[in-house]
């Protein structure tokens, strides 16, 4: 960019950087346009197709009309549908009146924050985090407070480590379980002391980013922050359609927050209002139906998903050099591929940070991976990857990293 360019801008669009996954997403579709046979562990996106029901739901309410606008927090019975599921899945008291429907969970979480956070106010954040939180809080002016953790607790902050870092200035603590990058996620028992520490703080709000609840492997039990008693006044819970039904593409999230007379979705109703509007209003059918009637192909991705969960994780496991923790969620595996630093790839490249790592394999293996520095925290030392691909994928590129880490030298 040159400098006029950059003067042509506002301070806060030249600040913020562009989504390092996205951008990733981004050069792998090119070069496979241009040919090359890349294997892609990079895009948080299922490669099933959106369930049935819910594509059919979405035509039919295209061409039976529906192409008008529709209520800025979505239409009654989407939100009621919504409303319906986060009662009986997530055990959150709400109606529809508690639910904003926006265009993707990410514009969810951007609307929140921008609902409560004030210049000065501080937001608590465990890392390794997903990459968009941090752009999201300065946009509003906040303040981010990092809670770092690493591989020996699972990439879990204890409950202590949130209170040391809370203040009376705290105004939001960000919760993301099951974890992207980490794909780890909190049990129970450590969600209800997270609460606990949370609702000793009167200012205090949650952001519960649930995204993939559904996507939990291994027998786990996902618990929603906002069916606790002690902090259900004031959590967000965010989730939409991206991916649990395989719909990235579709820009479909919500948020529900039923405390405090609905403050905070009036807010985030208001601020939509004045920007997005709604979302597409055609879509509104296909929620009810991805809410009402998908149990089944949902249950058969998630098991997809565990399957290649376990496939990632037992290659990885094998690679010289890497450690890892096994997958509870999400669709993400995080190696710690720091040992590698200082090595020399078989292309000549010097390895000295996760992003080298990345840029070395996409050239030398054409295999995609995200550097984890964007995560923050100790994100530095890992790279993600998604399973969410198929079984010969993630085998392919796994023999094709592993290959490459066996001729590194030094
Ligand atoms: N959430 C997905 C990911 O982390 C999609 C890209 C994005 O929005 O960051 O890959």
């Amino acid at each position: 960019m040159t400098a006029t360019s950059i003067d042509a801008v506002s301070a806060r669009a030249a600040a913020i950087a562009p989504s390092a996954t996205l951008a990733l997403t981004a050069r792998v579709r090119a070069l496979r346009d241009e040919g090359q046979d890349v294997i892609g562990f990079g895009a948080g996106e299922p490669d099933f197709t959106t369930p049935e029901p819910v594509c059919s739901a979405a035509i039919e309410a295209l061409q039976g009309g529906m192409t008008h606008y529709v209520p800025v927090p979505g239409a009654p019975e989407t939100r009621a549908a919504v409303a319906d599921l986060m009662r009986t899945r997530n055990g959150i008291a709400c109606t529809g009146d508690d639910v904003i429907i926006s265009n993707g969970g990410k514009f969810s979480c951007f609307l929140a924050i921008q609902a409560l956070i004030d210049p000065g106010d501080e937001v608590v954040l465990p890392t390794p985090a997903w990459l968009s939180y941090k752009p999201m809080v300065e946009l509003a002016g906040g303040t981010l407070v990092e809670v770092e953790t690493g591989p020996e607790s699972d990439f879990l902050a204890t409950p202590e480590a949130i209170a040391a870092a809370m203040t009376p200035r705290t105004k939001l603590v960000i919760i993301n379980s099951p974890s992207n990058p980490c794909g780890t996620m909190y049990a129970p028992e450590q969600v209800r002391a997270l609460a606990d520490v949370v609702a000793a703080h009167d200012r205090a709000w949650i952001m519960s980013d649930e995204i993939y609840d559904r996507l939990v492997y291994g027998g786990r039990e996902h618990l929603s922050l906002g069916s606790l008693e002690q902090v259900a006044d004031r959590t967000i819970t965010i989730n939409g359609l991206s991916k649990t039904w395989a719909a990235t593409g579709w820009r479909v999230g919500w948020a529900c927050a039923p405390g405090q007379g609905g403050a905070v979705v009036k807010a985030m109703t208001r601020l939509q209002s004045q920007s997005s509007s709604s979302i597409t209003g055609f879509l509104n059918p296909a929620i009810v139906a991805a809410c009402t009637r998908t149990d089944e192909e949902v249950e058969a991705m998630r098991c997809a998903f565990e399957q290649r969960g376990r496939l990632m994780f037992e290659k990885v496991s094998a690679w010289p050099h890497v450690t890892c923790p096994p997958p509870g969620g999400a669709f993400y595996v995080f190696p710690d591929i720091s040992s590698t630093f200082g090595r020399t790839s078989p292309g000549g490249r010097k390895l000295a940070s996760a992003a080298t790592f990345a840029e070395a394999l996409l050239e030398e293996a054409s295999v995609a991976v995200v550097p984890g520095e964007s995560f923050l925290g100790c994100g530095g030392n890992h790279v993600r990857l998604s399973f969410a691909t198929d079984e010969a994928s993630i085998t392919e590129g796994c023999r094709r990293v592993h290959d490459w880490l066996e001729a590194l030298q030094g």
